[in-house]
């Protein structure tokens, strides 16, 4: 199923063999023959609108479900390949026809809401967010985890919020890989060939309709860049790519992978988005009255901000132009994990760098080189881009409060001997989640009902909110769960058959995939990236006591696994290896199963069903985390160390807590938190999942969902973030 598109493209690819595979990339309009009642199918389609309202993904799916799946939700490669025979059914169906207008009407009146001038932030003068990546949709892979997941509520949230924001990111020819686990339980790595006809992206036009090309210099050569553009609801995506035929081979290649390539690839990416992305905007007229650093990964972009400032001024220096560019530059920090902060060897990092941009800066190679370094008189030090952002930008903070505390002390080192740590100039916003992309669509249905359409604006409104949740009855609430409980259970059941079936045995080889996992047992969640300080192997510290847990005949416990190990990162897929190889003569075939290739479709099946999102980082590594809040969303709890967003959400009610915030060396706190994980689940949450009353309705259980639905949906939604982003940062 999931080699459908690649399957898809052959075909394509043969089927227009005569022409250059340039054609057919450019080929992004290829007409769909849909009849004329349904052509605003197309329409729809261009606009990423359609993702987060369920009645948009519905006019899709309910034209051809199974082939909407094997496109992987994606309205273009699904609009190309329906049967016509399908669609001329439709069309005759009037019910049908008055949904699609009816949508429509909808999208075109969000569309037309103009953006609200704010001050010195308007539509000529937008706020400019940059990102690596961006996870819109499942339908625009073009992300790898959690900030891309993040920087793409950032927009839908800025978008219903109208704020006037442009993006920026890169359109990669490869993506981030795919996952699949080989029968040693060893993760291997698939890239497709993402192909930009494919996908809701136009290509970037000037007025004569020509391609709007850019330049940036690359190892001695200006390499062309273009662009393509996603439209996110009110909120234009520009995403750059060197795939451009006046490219020599290797600069094709500039876009290629998703944080795959080696340091050197990294530095050119880096290049294309800072420098690319500033001088797509000129040409695109659009100026910024404040740039978004989203991530250090586009840091370069003050550099170039610099030089056109020294451009236009011929007398000024180097420390008043980028006094200037600091004026509109600001930065988030996302991790306090070393592999996160991009570092480069400086001899690297200045063959990349031609002496055009340092001499436009009037800038010494010395002095160049130290804007990327804790202290700038170390000359040993490597290149930091958040050193870099730092210092060159007028504001910059971390994601929730532990990180922004952890995150002054990480960058202390930076500001004069005797700063105070609590004076360092890095402050926090806590991120947060689209309500209307990860509620569940059947509890979407449940607040139309009990609290009326316009639910998600009473969101922003804690007090009523609060009173709201608690209205609507326990039992629809706890139907309303195990209706996404019974999804989540299918959706597993027919990914393990779709693996078993494709000859591959994994740690339910043998198991009858019908009796794989029971809508009545408590269900744990555990999905993210597979990394040292995730700490994915405390679950394990202690295998007959989980064993036990999972094989108690009164009350089993069952979990639900997923996630991608960084393909260079031995450790990491070691630690599945292990998880994989978990063989015990108990129920640990039925009741676990490891979910492959975790992206935003999985992601979305397992927050909205499991009962429990468990969580196990190293403190105080995880910045904030966000699936956590997905969870809650939808009727979750959280069962999570005291780290990140869970610090500020956590009331002892609508979740558990894992340990306490004492500080340890790593080994004394992982055994002490082992301890607690199996501690709280066996005293805390198992007892409260299975305690009933005398109709068999969870009521405690209940009363917490109602608690986490009540005060984490407010402050863990993203509208709630932008709109700090908005009053705090941008103005
Ligand atoms: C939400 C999400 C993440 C980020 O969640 P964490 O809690 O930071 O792990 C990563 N990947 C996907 C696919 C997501 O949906």
């Amino acid at each position: 199923m999931k080699e459908f598109s690649n399957e898809y493209r052959e075909e394509m690819r043969q089927a227009v063999s005569l022409q250059s595979e340039q054609t057919y990339r450019n080929s992004f309009n290829i007409k769909i023959n849909l009849p004329e009642n349904l052509q605003l199918l197309d329409k729809i389609s261009w606009n990423f609108f359609w993702s987060w309202q369920p009645d948009g993904v519905e006019l899709f799916r309910e034209l051809d479900p199974a082939l909407w799946e094997k496109c992987e939700q994606n309205p273009r490669l699904f609009l190309r390949n329906i049967k016509q025979l399908r669609l001329w059914q439709k069309s005759t169906d009037s019910e049908y026809v008055a949904k699609i207008e009816k949508f429509n009407a909808k999208l075109e009146q969000y569309a037309a809401q103009k953006p609200q001038d704010f001050g010195k932030i308007s539509t000529e003068n937008p706020v400019a967010y940059f990102c690596a990546e961006y996870g819109v949709h499942n339908s625009l892979p073009n992300y790898s985890g959690g900030l891309g997941i993040l920087a793409g509520d950032h927009l839908k949230s800025a978008s219903d919020l109208n704020i006037p924001l442009v993006a920026v990111g890169l359109l990669y020819r490869y993506g981030y890989f795919r996952q699949k686990i080989g029968h040693d339980g060893w993760q291997q790595e698939k890239y497709n060939d993402v192909f930009e006809s494919e996908f809701a992206l136009t290509p970037v036009l000037d007025e004569t309709g020509e391609r709007i090309h850019t330049t940036v210099h690359i190892r001695g050569r200006e390499v062309l860049v273009q662009a393509w553009k996603a439209q996110i609801g009110r909120i234009p995506l520009y995403l750059l790519d060197t795939n451009v035929p006046q490219n020599i081979e290797v600069d094709r290649y500039i876009t290629g992978h998703l944080y795959g390539g080696d340091t050197e690839t990294r530095i050119v990416q880096e290049k294309v988005l800072g420098l690319g992305g500033v001088r797509l905007l000129r040409k695109l007229n659009i100026h910024p009255s404040v740039f978004h650093l989203n991530e250090g990964h586009s840091a370069f972009l003050t550099l170039q901000l610099t030089a056109e400032y020294l451009e236009k001024n011929p007398e000024a220096t180097f420390e008043e132009a980028s006094a200037k560019v600091r004026e509109q530059c600001v930065f988030t920090t996302h991790t306090p994990v070393s592999a996160g902060n991009d570092v480069f060897p400086p001899d690297v990092l200045r063959g990349c760098f031609g002496n055009r941009l340092i001499g436009a800066l009037k800038i010494t190679d010395e002095e160049f080189l130290s804007l990327g370094r804790t202290n700038p008189d170390d000359t040993k030090e490597w290149f930091g881009m958040t050193p870099l952002a730092i210092r060159m930008c007028r504001s910059a903070n971390g994601v929730s409060e532990k990180h922004g505390e952890v995150s002054r002390e990480l960058w202390l080192s930076m500001f004069p001997e005797g700063t105070d740590v609590s004076d360092v100039p890095i402050t926090h916003i806590t991120n947060g989640v689209h309500a209307p992309t990860w509620i569940a669509p059947v509890f979407q249905e449940l607040y139309e009902k009990h609290i009326g359409a316009d639910w998600n604006e009473l969101i922003k409104d804690e007090k009523a909110w609060t009173e709201a949740i608690d209205q609507i009855p326990d039992e629809e609430i706890w139907k309303t769960h195990l209706t996404l409980k019974h999804l989540l259970v299918a959706f597993i059941r027919q990914r393990t058959l779709a693996k078993e079936t494709g000859s591959q045995d994994t740690i339910n080889e043998h198991e009858d995939t019908r009796r794989l996992f029971d809508a009545n047992v408590l269900t744990i969640g555990f999905a993210r990236r597979v990394a040292a300080y995730k700490r994915w192997n405390l679950l394990l510290s202690d295998l007959e006591r989980l064993l036990k847990l999972v094989d108690d005949a009164e009350r089993p416990v069952q979990f639900v696994f997923a996630g991608k190990a960084h393909p260079q990162d031995r450790v990491g897929k070691h630690i599945l290896q292990q998880l994989m190889s978990i063989n015990h003569d108990s129920n640990w075939q039925k009741r676990a199963v490891f979910i492959e290739d975790y992206d935003q479709e999985v992601a979305r099946f397992l927050v909205q069903g499991v009962d429990v999102w468990m969580n196990v980082p190293r403190r105080p590594m995880e910045a904030s985390g966000t699936s956590g809040q997905k969870a809650a969303m939808n009727g979750g709890l959280n069962f999570s160390i005291l780290d990140g967003w869970w610090i500020e959400g956590y009331n002892e009610i609508n979740g558990f807590a894992i340990g306490d915030l004492s500080e340890e060396d790593d080994e004394t706190m992982d055994r002490k938190d082992g301890e607690a994980l199996y501690e709280v689940l066996e005293t805390q949450v198992i007892p409260a999942y299975y305690e009933t009353d005398e109709n068999g309705l969870r009521k405690e259980w209940i009363r917490r969902m109602k608690n986490s639905l009540a005060t984490l949906t407010p402050q863990f939604s993203s509208d709630r973030m932008v709109k700090d982003y908005f009053e705090k940062i941008y103005c």
